[in-house]
């Protein structure tokens, strides 16, 4: 793939409009490709009649219509896939189909590894290699909506890939735009949901930009545990991170998730749960407990199922949404936390 071409799925309207122009062409052209690209999801620009010849065979040699390669499917015994995707540099990421019909929804990655380092998280022991372009991040979604039956849609989009959504702020926003453009894909920002481990001042922008739906990977009450899981939180503490939610505009019948993985001996303690009402005095939240999802090398267990029940009761006694997440596809390492982009996930 010729990497001085242009990708198309990084422009959204606005932006598209400005190329057209730049290369000679009227404005409202872009309205028109976007409709080929993303509704009619056209797979060579020679199916777009509607367009000149010239400006057909501008867009033939000056862009790409995509910016993945199908590199492999897995089907998990649950029916969620997996797909591996392959970049223009030599890089792979990672996509999961998580049906649960007529609900699809598609676990998205924001970037390729992660530098954050979370101790419970094969994406994490990647370290960090790069972030997704936005047209990387759009494509996962028309990539995976192409190899759906036709009768099927994506109906929700969650940015819980490999990566860390918010350090890669412009480039998801600018695909979040895309992604709910009335002229393509046309997704509510109610069926998004962003991920994050918990970066403070991208939270505040968030909050101001976008109204997607919000998860906050959460994992422990207390500072001292949280740092030793999630590094992040050396820089962005929980009185810092507690204060930016409780500041968070939340929408009127909404609320933000916290997402707390069950560490045998780690973090599934009575006490940690009522640290976890505490914590949440006060915040719009709904909590979702997910049993640990081991991989290769990592130290931890998932506890036992009383210890999961238990948990959870403690946290219900004191009227909090608290629901148990069965993460899916584990068989084939698509479960939370298993995404590593290695043929056979094998590391
Ligand atoms: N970086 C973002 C989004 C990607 S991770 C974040 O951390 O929120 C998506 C979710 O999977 C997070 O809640 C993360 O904590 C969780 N996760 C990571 N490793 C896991 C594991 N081994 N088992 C269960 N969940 C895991
Ligand atoms: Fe990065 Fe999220 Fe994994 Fe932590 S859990 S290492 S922030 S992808």
């Amino acid at each position: 793939m010729n990497s001085q071409r242009v990708f198309i799925q990084n422009y959204s309207l606005p932006e598209l409009e400005g190329w057209v122009e730049s290369i000679g062409e009227r404005p409202f052209r872009a309205r028109q490709l976007f409709k080929q690209i993303y509704g009619r999801r056209v797979s060579s620009w020679d199916e777009c009649s509607d367009l000149s010849k010239m400006f057909r065979t501008q867009l033939q040699f000056g862009t790409e219509l995509h910016a993945l390669e199908l590199k492999e499917k897995q089907e998990a015994a649950d029916g969620t896939r997996k797909y591996l995707f392959g970049l223009h540099d030599g890089q792979a990421i990672e996509s999961v189909l998580i049906p649960d019909p007529p609900r699809y929804t598609l676990c998205v990655s924001s970037q390729v590894g992660c530098a954050l380092g979370c101790t419970f998280c094969l994406t994490g022991s990647l370290g960090f290699r790069r972030n997704l372009h936005t047209a990387e991040i759009v494509d996962q979604i028309c990539r995976v909506q192409e190899d759906l039956e036709s009768s099927k849609r994506i109906t929700n989009l969650v940015f819980m890939g490999m990566g860390e959504p918010l350090a890669n702020y412009d480039a998801v926003l600018r695909a979040i735009q895309i992604l709910t453009d009335p002229s393509g894909l046309d997704f509510s920002h109610r069926r998004i949901t962003l991920s994050t481990s918990g970066l403070v001042p991208q939270l505040y922008r968030l909050g101001k930009e976008s109204p997607v739906n919000l998860a906050i990977s959460l994992h422990a009450p207390e500072d001292a545990l949280r740092s030793e899981l999630m590094p992040i939180n050396r820089t962005y503490p929980l009185p810092q991170l507690m204060t930016a939610c409780r500041e968070y505009p939340v929408a009127p019948r909404k609320r933000i998730t916290f997402e707390y993985i069950l560490m045998e001996g780690v973090n599934d303690h009575p006490r940690h749960a009522r640290g976890m009402i505490k914590l949440l005095q006060g915040v719009r939240a709904k909590v979702n407990l997910i049993p640990f999802n081991p991989h290769p090398g990592s130290p931890y267990r998932r506890p036992p199922e009383e210890r999961i029940l238990e948990f959870q009761e403690i946290l219900q006694k004191a009227q909090m949404t608290a629901i148990i997440r069965q993460s899916r596809g584990a068989d084939i390492g698509a479960a939370c936390g298993q995404l590593a982009a290695q043929h056979g996930n094998a590391l």
